[in-house]
Formats: structure tokens, C-alpha cells, sequence
């Protein structure tokens, strides 16, 4: 198994980077699960995927009530944020199982979808270290995403 990536970033703009420079990389088909509490920076990593993924919509807040927000850019950006969720009824509704299709997933709260996670998926755990710094960790399950981190680890400033 490949060794987990990690990264402190001091800033959401450091954050954000990271994850534009990750969105660049992305292909269809591509599942993202991001772990971390209320205001870790969830959704400020999925601003920076969509700035990578070349999406032009400048607002992208968590889909709370909605559950599932899509951008249009080089491949569809599916931001899905389970925090709302009630149960079950709820994943059948916004059709859970139909994501990422020929676009990406990024999921916040993934703990929540259980079984409904596919094995292979790239996790990304974001933990708080001080008021501005963020500890980033990254998890492949499976080639396609061992690969991704590597692309990623190429990319970094070291
Ligand atoms: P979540 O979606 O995990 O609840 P948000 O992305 O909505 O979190 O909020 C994160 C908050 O933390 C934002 O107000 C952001 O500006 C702030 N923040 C401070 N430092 C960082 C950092 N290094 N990375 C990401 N966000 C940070
Ligand atoms: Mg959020």
C-alpha cells in the first residue's frame, strides 16, 4: 500500500493550491471523500478542486439542503455534502449510487454514506493545527489513486 501524503498547509489560500493542483490532475470517474469537522476546511479545499477543474462559478458553498451542487468545468465537479442527511431515502433521492458518472465526486461527511462509498477513492483527512494551519492527509485505495498522489507528490513544493 502506498504511504499517505501529507501536508500543513498555513493558509486557505495554501489550501486551496493544493487542491487546484489536484483538480488539474483529476479524470472522470474520479471519487474524493474529504473527513474533518464543521470549518476545517472541507469546502475551501473543494473551491480550490473547482478552481483546478477550471470551473468559472465563482461561489461554491456546501450544499447543505440540497445535498448535491454541480460545476460545469473540464469535467463535471459533483460537490456532495451528507451533513444534512436524513438516511437512506435521502441517498436514494439525490441518487448517491449514480455519482461521479463521467464527472468527479467530492464528498464531505463520507462517513455517513457507509457501504455506499466505492472501495476505491482517494480520502483526504483535514485536521485542525492552530487557527490558520490545517494538517492535509491523503489516502489512496487502489492504483488509479496511488497514482493520482503520485502525480500530486510530483507537483509539490519541496
Ligand atoms: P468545512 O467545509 O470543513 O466545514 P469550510 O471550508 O467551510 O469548512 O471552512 C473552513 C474555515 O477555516 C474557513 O473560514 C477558512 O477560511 C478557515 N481556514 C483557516 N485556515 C485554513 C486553512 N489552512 N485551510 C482551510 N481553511 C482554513
Ligand atoms: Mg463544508
Amino acid at each position: 500500500m502506498a504511504k499517505d501524503l501529507e501536508i500543513v498547509s498555513v493558509s486557505p489560500e495554501y489550501t486551496k493550491e493544493t487542491a487546484a493542483a489536484l483538480g488539474v490532475l483529476l479524470q472522470a470517474g474520479d471519487y474524493l471523500c474529504l473527513h474533518g469537522d464543521l470549518g476545517a476546511g472541507k469546502t475551501t479545499f473543494v473551491q480550490g478542486l473547482a478552481d483546478g477543474l477550471g470551473v468559472e462559478d465563482e461561489y461554491i458553498t456546501s450544499p447543505s439542503f440540497a445535498l448535491v451542487n454541480q460545476y460545469a468545468g473540464r469535467l463535471t465537479l459533483y460537490h456532495i455534502d451528507l451533513y444534512r442527511l436524513r438516511g437512506p431515502d435521502d441517498m436514494d433521492a439525490i441518487g448517491f449510487a449514480e455519482y461521479p458518472g463521467r464527472g468527479v465526486a467530492a464528498v464531505e461527511w463520507p462517513e455517513r454514506a457507509g457501504d455506499w462509498l466505492p472501495a476505491e477513492r482517494l480520502d483526504i483527512f483535514i485536521e485542525y493545527d492552530g487557527e490558520n494551519g490545517r494538517k492535509i492527509v491523503f489516502r489512496a485505495s487502489g492504483d488509479r489513486y496511488e497514482a493520482l498522489l503520485e502525480g500530486l507528490c510530483n507537483n509539490c513544493r519541496r
